[in-house]
Formats: C-alpha cells, sequence, structure tokens
C-alpha cells in the first residue's frame, strides 16, 4: 500500500504551490488503494462494476466447426482436378440443425452461416460463386474461384477454453455482459462498490427548497457532484451543506470518514481559508493543499483522512461551479478508478480545428467548455464557450465538450488543431 508520503517521495518536480494536472494526478491515483473487497453477482448486476478476477473461458468460442457464409460445405479434395466442380447436393445444415450423415466424395451439404460444419467438409464456397444446374440437386462452380479451409470458423479461434476471457480491473459494459453469457458464465466476481461522502461548505449557500436571503445563493455542487459520482457507478452519500466553522467541518469529515471510502467536499480551500482547513484537517490526517496549474480549479487538497480507525481519501475541491466539474473530471475521476479497483481508464482526446482563436497563457493547463458540430462542410471543428469563468454553470451545461490546452501552449489561431474530450461517447 502506498500512503500520501511515498507517494510524494522521489518526485523531484514535486511544488505544491505549482502543481501540474498530470504530477497531481499520478499521486492521486498512487495513493488511491484499491477496496479488498470481492463479491459474486449475478451478470446483470455486474454491469458498471469493476472485475475483481480474471473470467477464464470455461468454453472454446467458437464451440464447433461453422460456417462464416451461407453456401456450401465440402471437402476441398474436390478442388485438385481444377476447372469446374459439380458436386450432388446431399442434405442442410442450419443453425440449430446439423447435417449428421456423412459427406462422401462428389457431395456438398447446403449450409448456412453459423451452422455447424458436417464431417468430412473443410471448406466452404459462398452462394454467390455457385450455379445450380436447373431444377436438381447439383451444383457447380470455379474450382480456382476458392481457397481450402475458406469460410469455415474454426473452434476456439476467438477464445480457447483456459484462457482469460476479461481480466481483473475491467469495468463491464455491455458487451462484457453478453461476453459472460456466451461462455455461460453466470455470475463474477466484482469489487464491492465504493462509497463517496461529499458535502458543500460555505455560509452564503441555502439548498433547494429553502429561501434565499441577500447574499445568499443555492447550493449546486452537490448536485453536479451527485451525477458524476452516480455515472461512475459508485455509491453516494450526501452530507447536505456545512457552515465555514471548523468545528462542523471537522465534525461532518468524522462521519464521512467513518461511513465512506472518499470524501468530496467543494469550497473553503482558497487562500485565505484554506489556512484554518488545513489546521483542522491536519489533525485528521494528511492533507497537501495544492496550487494547481489549471484553469478553471487553481486551489485543490488532497489527503488521507483516519478517524476512530476509519480511513478515508479526501479530495477537497473549489467552491466555484465549473472548478467543481473539471477538478472532478481531470483530477478525483482516476483517483476514484483506483480506489475502485480498475485499471488505468483511456479517455479518447481527438485533435479538432478550433472555429475561432483563443488566447491562452503558456504555464497552465486550460480546460475550456466547447461546442463540437460539423462546419458548413460536414467537418468537424469545436467552438469554445463565450463564458469561461468558473462560476458560470450556464456553459459548462451548453458545452458537449472539454477542450484541452496543455501547460506550453499559447495563443491558438482559428483553424488551428486543439485536443478534444467529448463529455458522451457512444456508450
Ligand atoms: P470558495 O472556494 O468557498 O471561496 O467559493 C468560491 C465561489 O464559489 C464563491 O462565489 C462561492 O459562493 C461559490 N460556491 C461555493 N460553493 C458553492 C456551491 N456548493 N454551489 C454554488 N456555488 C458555490
Ligand atoms: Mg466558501
Amino acid at each position: 500500500m502506498t500512503t500520501l508520503d511515498e507517494a510524494l517521495a522521489g518526485l523531484p518536480d514535486y511544488d505544491p504551490n505549482h502543481m501540474t494536472v498530470e504530477l497531481a494526478r499520478t499521486i492521486i491515483v498512487r495513493t488511491a488503494c484499491p477496496v479488498s473487497a470481492i463479491e459474486q453477482v449475478a451478470i446483470r448486476g455486474a454491469l458498471g462494476r469493476v472485475l475483481g478476477r480474471d473470467v477464464i473461458s470455461p468454453l472454446d468460442v467458437p464451440a464447433f466447426e461453422n460456417a462464416a457464409m451461407d453456401g456450401y460445405a465440402f471437402h476441398s479434395r474436390a478442388l485438385a482436378a481444377g476447372g469446374n466442380v459439380r458436386l450432388h447436393v446431399a442434405g442442410r445444415s442450419f443453425a440449430g440443425h446439423p447435417f449428421e450423415g456423412d459427406v462422401g466424395a462428389g457431395e456438398c451439404i447446403r449450409i448456412m452461416t453459423g451452422a455447424l460444419l458436417p464431417a468430412g467438409c473443410d471448406t466452404v464456397v459462398p452462394q454467390e460463386q455457385v450455379q445450380r444446374e436447373g431444377d436438381t440437386e447439383i451444383v457447380t462452380f470455379a474450382a480456382n474461384a476458392v481457397t481450402p479451409g475458406r469460410h469455415v470458423r474454426h473452434v476456439g479461434e476467438d477464445l480457447a477454453a483456459g484462457h482469460p476471457a476479461l481480466h481483473a480491473g475491467k469495468r463491464l459494459r455491455p458487451a462484457a455482459l453478453g461476453l459472460l453469457a456466451s461462455l455461460g458464465v453466470a455470475e463474477v466476481p466484482v469489487r464491492r462498490r465504493i462509497r463517496v461522502a461529499f458535502f458543500s461548505t460555505g455560509d452564503e449557500l441555502r439548498s433547494v427548497g429553502e429561501s434565499l436571503a441577500p447574499g445568499n445563493l443555492y447550493d449546486s455542487n452537490r448536485y453536479t457532484l451527485f451525477g458524476m459520482l452516480t455515472r461512475l457507478g459508485v455509491e453516494v452519500l450526501d452530507l447536505g451543506v456545512v457552515r465555514d466553522d471548523p468545528q462542523a467541518i471537522e465534525n461532518t469529515l468524522r462521519t464521512a470518514c467513518r461511513d465512506a471510502d472518499a470524501v468530496i467536499t467543494s469550497g473553503g480551500v482558497s487562500v485565505g481559508e484554506a489556512d484554518f482547513t488545513r489546521e483542522m484537517m491536519t489533525r485528521l490526517g494528511n492533507v497537501v493543499f495544492w496550487k494547481m496549474a489549471m484553469r478553471p480549479g487553481r486551489p485543490f487538497a488532497f489527503g488521507e483522512l483516519e478517524s476512530d480507525g476509519h480511513r478515508a481519501l479526501l479530495f477537497g475541491l473549489p467552491g466555484n461551479p465549473a472548478a467543481v466539474m473539471a477538478s472532478f473530471y481531470h483530477l478525483v475521476r482516476d483517483g476514484l478508478f483506483a480506489l475502485m479497483g480498475a485499471e488505468p481508464q483511456i479517455t479518447p482526446s481527438l485533435p479538432v480545428p478550433s472555429a475561432t482563436a483563443i488566447a491562452k497563457r503558456p504555464g497552465r493547463t486550460e480546460f475550456l467548455r466547447g461546442m463540437l458540430a460539423p462546419d458548413d462542410h460536414g467537418r468537424w471543428q469545436v467552438t469554445v464557450a463565450d463564458a469561461q469563468s468558473a462560476g458560470i454553470l450556464r456553459t459548462m451545461s451548453e458545452a458537449n465538450c472539454f477542450v484541452t490546452l496543455g501547460t506550453a501552449r499559447g495563443d491558438v489561431a482559428a483553424g488551428e488543431l486543439v485536443d478534444v474530450v467529448a463529455f458522451d461517447g457512444l456508450v
């Protein structure tokens, strides 16, 4: 198990006052120790869960030799003489209705895709290459148009019995459920679901349903966090709004630590506020306060809490709503995947031309809200949202992607390629 101190040791570039996104993520992932408990669940219940152990295939896939095309199955010896091959159709092999006899010399079997290849056959000639002689049971085709062994799927060619079908650490998506079913596997070992507690801090915050006094605003972070966490497939524990009072925050953190594997707070980590938070959090464990070289989302706290023998990871997010979302996706998410025991997730990031010029200072990573859409010629381009302030949720809600401009990047000209991560993929 790696502690935060171990994760920080030997990092020559570590500077808490200028943290790159990449380094912060590395430290977070190294510190997050996967939950160890594993439970057996039925296939449907495994959707979105993380596989705890490899699933070894109990079957060969395919389990029997079968046709890859609709056509006629025969033995390739018939091709030896060359010229026109002439065969008698001696029977049929359809899916679920195999031909059970022997296929002799000069014979073939009408066969459909997926049907069992009859004994004595090793090749399928597709029906498009075959002529039937009138109303007879005789087919002919050119020998040189057919390769021996073609259009046959062999036993175990997709997956051999005894080999891993799915690896530990895999997050199970619909295709994996189908694969398990295709192997006749009814239950799989998955890591227990992680539990993530979260709360908002701020004397100005009110919850939906309460009335607003002057200077108050509605707490939105608990709702974006609820949405983002639920989509990751974790169990959520909403601890509400907590006043800007060290004792109240400490009590809530202790509760969270007892009941959850990770705690996410928002607000109260910016300069000034961080001082009392820091003092209080050091009583609960080992917490580092970072000034992130990223926008939105500058202040960020990360650490290991311990209370009454319970441990939890702490992610202290800034208060601004768009900063919460950017920090969650670019820093917290990979830490939670590591905690779930998931293998590192690949998030596709693709270069797309920017429709407009973008002003950018080198020295920090910017995650801009953007709209990916085809231009008038059907070519994909991205347009960054008009308002990128960390406090603005509207453009976060209108956007369909992040445009990532890395630390070294300066101003972007219209038409230049920028890296884009789409919020939604197909699955
Ligand atoms: P803080 O990081 O606590 O200084 O908060 C930065 C800004 O984000 C302030 O304008 C807060 O009012 C706002 N803010 C903090 N928490 C929330 C929240 N849960 N929902 C909406 N706005 C918030
Ligand atoms: Mg605050």
